[in-house]
């Protein structure tokens, strides 16, 4: 007999021994148990007994079965008894340690941690010694802090989750043992691996993948980078790299990235994870920022190379008639006594000065519309008498031609709408002139307005210019409204132009709201048409007093305010040959005393130049207007400027000059101007 048999023999016989009252005593529960077929509980402490709300062992006995298995939670109890089993089995001391949940009288639920020690005898059998204690609490406290572990790696999850969104497929990979564990698959790679997507060869998965997805011409590269060694390289400087390459045409072509991270903890590098991408967008993306980069990058070469091509036509087209300029004076020199001649070449100068001054304009008109700096004024137009106004500023241009030139505003509904007039009035010019100027003598050439669409409030206008004369190739049609273009047999038969013409034409035109449309065959004619989508004015138009100029009877004086000597000379003597009384000052202040000092009616108009030193044009005005003498401070002020603009127009007026001109000077519009303010003014 052993020393555990004399013990239990012991504790058994002995009631009131002083081994069995400690033991008894206890803090801790303690048990003895027979396992094995005729398994007994041989023996509980106060402690035990307590464990399991009982009050005697009786009771306990009771509860338990008497044995382990009604100790033991009946769910636990399979795993516990296999735990014990294989502890015993391993153990060098017969020990064993496990712990299992209890239902204690009244039904509550406890766990129970269990020291075991196990013996054998013949006699006795197999016996527990059992120490137990309540660990209820201790594995609440475990519970929780497994629960915040648990949530703390469930909120790192979500993160890499949330972070990899972006990623069609992750994989952990070992590069030592060459194992590739799949975290997401894409249904590209889907195929590679089981259902239940269980770890396989890594090596395998990369050739596999690069064999059946990737181009060609990325194979090689991408094998190369996913060379173990090759990662680890990389790895061991950057924490993660990046790889792209392009996905196989005949598959489903498109642009991939591959990252791969470094996720081990040592130095040596084993651990990866990698995430594949779609960057389609991306580069889709970044190849139109390019393409958009590259299209502003030419066009700002095409507009620099325009620009030369521009500055080199203007000073060709400058030139040209310069060189006449200096050619007809230096005949007029030479044939100063012959009259006939002088005046052929005076004419000549005449002509080449329209030219000039029509090109100068022009650019002028280009560059301003192309800056936006130019805007349309609505005003009151009546669209019969700009018709009208346009035939007779062409009729003797069409005379000269003996042309058939007319006109048809039989199809207008309403005469009066509203449209920069000024503006739409270049337009109906500008298609008049080119008409008649490229049509052949005998020609005929019509202007047609008509209205269609109209309500109460708006209708469509078209302007129709019809000629007989020599077309337009379908070919330069395409280029017709490039600056500076002209048709090769314009330039060959001699007809003067710029090229710059529609130009401004079409640049006005869409500034109206409207479009511009050519219908032309070479050697048959050309159809110009012009629509206008315009609001109409439902009130009769005011009737114009056309009263022609009255003579200037009485010697009127007029003070000339220019500051350049020579402008000077001219104009004072046009002026005088037209039969005025001229007076003259060289700038605004010089103007301003000259008025102080004069009687009210000494002058009957001012020419005011508008930009002068010491004082200018718009000052010299203010000044007048408000001298407050009357004869005086209410003279009619004419602009005579170089500034030509709409703008300078506006200023004019509004510093209180009653009329704006611009240079050169046309002397029959001057005359026409003064005749009309000293009219009103005397009225
Ligand atoms: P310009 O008349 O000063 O040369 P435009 O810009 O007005 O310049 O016209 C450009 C060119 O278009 C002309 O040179 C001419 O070759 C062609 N063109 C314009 N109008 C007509 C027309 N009615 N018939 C034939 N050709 C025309």
């Amino acid at each position: 007999m052993n020393n555990d048999q004399h013990l239990i023999q012991n504790l058994l016989s002995q009631s009131n021994s002083s081994v069995r009252q400690m033991i008894d005593k206890m803090p801790g529960g303690f048990f003895i148990y027979r396992a094995g077929g005729n398994e007994e509980l041989l023996y509980a402490n106060q402690a035990m007994i307590r464990i399991f709300n009982c009050d005697t062992l009786e009771e306990f006995r009771q509860l338990t079965g008497n044995s382990l298995r009604g100790i033991v939670h009946p769910d636990d109890l399979e795993s516990v008894e296999q735990s014990i089993k294989e502890q015993i089995a391993q153990s060098q001391y017969d020990l064993d340690y496990v712990e299992y949940r209890i239902i204690q009288k009244g039904g509550r639920i406890r766990w129970i941690e269990d020291y075991g020690h196990y013996t054998c005898d013949e006699i006795a059998g197999n016996i527990f010694y059992v120490f137990a204690g309540d660990a209820t609490e201790k594995k609440k406290r475990q519970a929780q802090v497994m629960d915040s572990i648990r949530q703390a790696q469930l909120q790192r999850l979500e993160m890499i989750e949330g972070l990899s969104i972006d990623y069609d497929s992750i994989f952990y990979v070992d590069l030592d043992s060459d194992q590739i564990q799949p975290y997401r698959v894409s249904s590209r790679v889907k195929d590679q691996f089981t259902e239940n997507l269980l770890p396989s060869r890594f090596s395998g998965f990369n050739s596999d993948y690069i064999r059946t997805w990737v181009c060609p011409e990325d194979q090689e590269h991408l094998t190369r980078c996913m060379e173990p060694d090759y990662i680890r390289t990389i790895l061991s400087k950057e924490k993660t790299f990046l790889i792209n390459y392009k996905i196989r045409k005949d598959v489903k072509p498109g642009y991939m990235q591959l990252r791969i991270v470094n996720v081990g903890r040592d130095s040596h590098i084993s651990q990866i994870v990698m995430g594949y991408r779609s960057v389609d967008n991306e580069i889709t993306r970044q190849m139109e920022q390019r393409q958009l980069l590259e299209e502003t990058l030419n066009q700002a070469k095409a507009a620099i190379v325009a620009k030369n091509i521009f500055l080199s036509n203007m000073s060709h087209d400058i030139r040209t008639p310069m060189n006449a300029l200096f050619g007809y004076t230096a005949l007029a020199k030479t044939h100063l006594d012959d009259r006939q001649k002088l005046l052929e070449y005076i004419n000549g100068i005449e002509t080449v000065n329209e030219l000039l001054l029509r090109l100068i304009t022009d650019v002028l008109d280009i560059s301003r519309i192309e800056a936006g700096r130019m805007h349309p004024e609505k005003t009151l137009c009546d669209l019969p008498q700009l018709i009208r106004s346009v035939h007779s500023a062409h009729e003797e241009q069409a005379a000269a031609k003996n042309l058939c030139f007319t006109t048809d505003i039989s199809g207008l509904q309403h005469h009066g709408v509203y449209t920069d007039t000024q503006k739409l009035s270049q337009v109906l010019h500008q298609l008049t002139d080119n008409a008649i100027k490229y049509t052949e003598p005998g020609g005929h050439v019509s202007i047609t307005a008509q209205e269609s669409d109209g309500d109460m409030n708006s209708a469509t206008y078209r302007f129709i210019f019809e000629d007989n004369g020599i077309g337009i190739s379908k070919e330069f049609l395409s280029h017709i409204f490039e600056p500076f273009e002209r048709q090769k047999n314009t330039t060959l038969s001699g007809v003067p132009g710029t090229g710059l013409g529609l130009t401004i034409t079409k640049g006005l035109v869409e500034m109206l709201g409207g479009t511009i449309d050519i219908f032309s065959t070479p050697g048959s004619g050309s159809r110009f048409v012009i629509t206008l989508p315009l609001p109409v004015c439902q009130k009769p138009l005011p009737v114009h007093d056309f009263a022609a100029p009255s003579a200037f009877d009485v010697k009127q004086r007029i003070l000339l305010v220019e500051d350049n000597e020579i402008n000077l000379e001219i104009e004072t003597e046009l002026l005088e040959d037209s039969g005025f009384l001229v007076d003259t000052a060289s700038d605004g202040s010089i103007a301003v005393e000259k008025l102080q000092k004069a009687a009210p009616g000494y002058y009957s108009l001012i020419l005011m130049d508008i930009q002068m030193p010491v004082m200018d044009g718009y000052q010299a005005t203010r000044t007048i207007r408000s001298m407050g003498k009357p004869g005086i401070s209410d003279i009619p002020i004419i602009a005579l400027s170089a500034n030509a603009f709409d703008e300078d127009r506006k200023m004019a007026i509004e510093s209180g000059m009653n009329a704006h001109m611009a240079k050169p000077v046309d002397i029959g519009l001057l005359l026409e101007k003064i005749s009309e303010l000293t009219r009103l003014a005397h009225s």
